[in-house]
């Protein structure tokens, strides 16, 4: 475990602590989720930096806003610098991969989940209903294992 103080450190140096991530906290915190955006640390577990876990079934959440990561129902390529958010976009979406591969690698689940997700109370309700199963499935996938 991380002490306190360097987690003080790694809250400090969020990237982004964005509305989106605190919605998804309200959404799934209820069942255990909590929010470790920007916590470098993570890195060591996961390989990445995901948005929230649940620590007791090993699984992580990522939630994408639908411009920077290029929502196939929502990106809306800008008029200006095409190239360079063509860019941009494409480099997020690989790392996206890349982050959920190496989750599963390391041995723990990867959900990941859409602004436009979040933007409904169904919409919140899927989500819930989807990280409450993946828990679920994870313990039970545990306990055989036990
Ligand atoms: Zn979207």
């Amino acid at each position: 475990m991380v002490s306190e103080a360097t987690r003080n450190v790694m809250r400090a140096n969020k990237s982004s602590g964005t509305k989106l991530e605190l919605t998804a906290e309200e959404v799934l915190g209820g069942i255990g989720f909590i929010l470790v955006s920007g916590e470098h640390g993570w890195r060591d577990v996961v390989g990445c930096s995901p948005d929230l876990v649940h620590l007791e079934s090993g699984v992580v959440v990522f939630v994408h806003g639908c411009f920077w990561h290029g929502c196939p129902r929502h990106f809306k390529m800008p008029k200006t610098n095409v190239d360079f958010w063509a860019d941009k976009v494409s480099k997020n979406k690989k790392r996206d991969a890349r982050n959920a591969a190496g989750v599963r690698r390391a041995g723990w689940s990867a959900l990941t989940f859409w602004e436009h997700d979040f933007k409904t109370v169904g919409g919140r309700l899927r989500v819930l209903d989807r990280a409450f199963l993946k828990i679920v499935q994870r313990s039970e996938e545990v306990g055989e294992h036990a």
